[in-house]
């Protein structure tokens, strides 16, 4: 019997009707976007044998599946892009760390001494992030991505606060990072 072959509305791959539990979303994009079980892909020759999907996906699709990377996916997600992207990752880091430090001045349910104490390490992780950069723009990468992930959860322990924000800032500069 011939399988029935949709087209997924997000990322316009074809995939077999069976395999997903959304009328019009293959079963890659509903697994990310609505958190349907993923097929468990076996490529051959270019398309999944099981669910048919053709391996493309959006960038949309592909932040979400970033956002969700643990510490030890991500160094590895991040050793190998190019130098040029580290600098740019890092920088939308600092970036991104700004927006963190005014929404923890603008937090009402903290106390000052608490937001003292986060910007105090927010600034002691900015000047780390940029010992990075400048050894990055002198071509050095010394395990920049995994230094950078070490900060990342080095700063992160130090007060429920920071962890709080420090993995949204982390996760969003992600994000934004694939777009980019
Ligand atoms: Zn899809
Ligand atoms: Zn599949």
């Amino acid at each position: 019997m011939k399988k029935e072959i949709r087209i997924c509305d997000e990322c316009y791959s074809e995939y077999y009707a069976d395999t997903s539990r959304m009328g019009k979303l293959c079963p890659n994009c509903s697994h990310f976007l609505y958190g349907y079980d993923n097929c468990q892909h076996v490529f051959r020759n270019g398309r999944c044998e099981k669910c048919y999907w053709n391996g493309e996906t959006t960038k949309f699709i592909e932040s979400l599946k970033c956002k969700k990377m643990t510490f030890s996916e991500t160094i590895e997600w991040l050793t190998d892009k190019s130098i040029e992207y580290k600098i740019l990752f890092n920088k939308l880091m600092l970036f991104n760390l700004t927006i963190m430090n005014r929404t923890i001045l603008d937090d009402n349910t903290i106390t000052d001494k608490t937001k003292m104490d986060c910007l105090i390490q927010s600034n002691e992780l900015a000047h780390n992030i940029w010992k990075l950069i400048f050894k990055l723009e002198k071509g050095k990468d010394d395990q920049s991505a995994k230094r950078l992930v070490g900060l990342i959860k080095f700063y992160q322990k130090k007060s429920k606060e920071l962890e709080e924000n420090i993995t949204t800032t982390f996760k969003t500069t992600i994000g934004d990072f694939i777009f980019y």
